[in-house]
């Protein structure tokens, strides 16, 4: 029986150097010393054996037991250690490693546009508004002087979400909302998102940018217009920008003008950009149709002047762009550059 006892310890001892996770050690401690594991079995035997020698057995037994024991406490406290080691060289952390850049946000380029001409209106006393995006066909066209057949619906070729409503093709449906909201004097700049159904290519898109400024009072002439024109044109691209007005057609103005201001990259005298005229075309003006202001109802003693500018053409010949879909890609080596 002693020799069996001796046996199970060294059994225990080869097998527990073996051990490698905790898992393993609760098997083994129960493979040994559990209520049916190895020890116990041997146990059994002692009712056999001569009653003399059983107390020299059993203490043998014992001190068996307590050596398996505490050999199982020693090798968890080892395995305890261990798992902390291989934490902390996973966790290790290299202070010497340069640091991750972290990137700020920015203003896009067609905002930054934007909100250089809507400071400029801002100090000639315009206030700043914004509309829905989707519009009644009324605020779109109707009141702006653009009856139902009339060819320039077919021209601006309209997204319709049903009879009635449409995402609007120009900011111009603002003026009507305002007009419609307060009474004369008013003088309002305003910005927004127009979609038009349109194929995209490198000048298109369907969803683009405008800016629009209203103004509306006794007596506004066209020189009042030529005349806020002018600062605009010092303002964004120069003090000596000069500008030239052309006849042009608008439903909701009359008189109508093309706008274009001499080129800032030849300074008038004749380059690529601007195909050796000198000018370039920025934008579209005129004194608003009195036909608006009846819809409106507005009385008939006011005049005013609106005007309207592509954002997108606008950055697009500030920063040398030459395809419009780069704006909308969010592509970070494109933005990072009008930081
Ligand atoms: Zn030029």
């Amino acid at each position: 029986m002693e020799e069996k006892l001796k046996q199970l310890e060294s059994t225990f001892l080869s097998k527990i150097s073996d051990v490698q996770t905790e898992h393993e050690l609760g098997s083994l401690r129960a493979q040994f010393l559990g209520k049916s594991g190895s020890l116990s079995e041997v146990l059994k035997g002692l009712k056999d054996i001569d009653p003399k020698l059983r107390p020299v057995v059993g203490s043998l037994a014992n001190q068996i037991r307590d050596r398996m024991e505490s050999g199982i406490k020693a090798k968890q406290a080892d395995l305890e250690s261990l798992e902390i080691a291989k934490k902390i060289q996973e966790e290790k952390i290299d202070v010497s490693l340069p640091g991750r850049i972290r990137w700020m946000g920015t203003v896009h380029p067609l905002v930054q546009v934007q909100d250089r001409i809507v400071d400029i209106f801002s100090r000639l006393g315009f206030s700043y508004i914004q509309g829905p995006e989707i519009e009644t066909d009324f605020c779109n066209f109707e009141a702006l002087n653009i009856p139902k057949n009339h060819p320039s619906r077919d021209m601006q070729d309209t997204l319709y979400i049903d009879e009635n409503r449409l995402l609007r093709t120009q900011t111009s449906s603002m003026q009507i909302r305002a007009m419609l909201s307060e009474p004369p004097p008013v003088r309002l700049v305003m910005t927004g998102a127009v979609f038009r159904s349109e194929a995209v290519d490198a000048t298109h898109s369907a969803m683009f940018h405008q800016l629009e400024c209203l103004c509306v009072d006794e007596n506004v002439t066209m020189e009042d217009l030529k005349g806020t024109l002018e600062f605009f044109a010092r303002e964004m691209f120069g003090n000596k920008t000069k500008i030239r007005l052309r006849g042009s057609f608008f439903p909701f103005t009359e008189p109508s003008v093309e706008v274009d201001c001499t080129c800032v990259f030849c300074s008038g005298k004749g380059c690529k950009v601007c195909k050796k005229s000198g000018w370039i075309e920025i934008l579209g003006a005129g004194m608003v149709n009195p036909a608006v202001f009846e819809k409106v109802g507005y009385p008939s003693t006011v005049s005013g002047f609106a005007l309207g500018i592509g954002i997108e053409r606008v950055a697009m010949l500030l920063h040398d762009i030459s395809d419009i879909r780069l704006f909308y890609e969010n592509d970070i080596r494109f933005l990072r550059q009008f930081l």
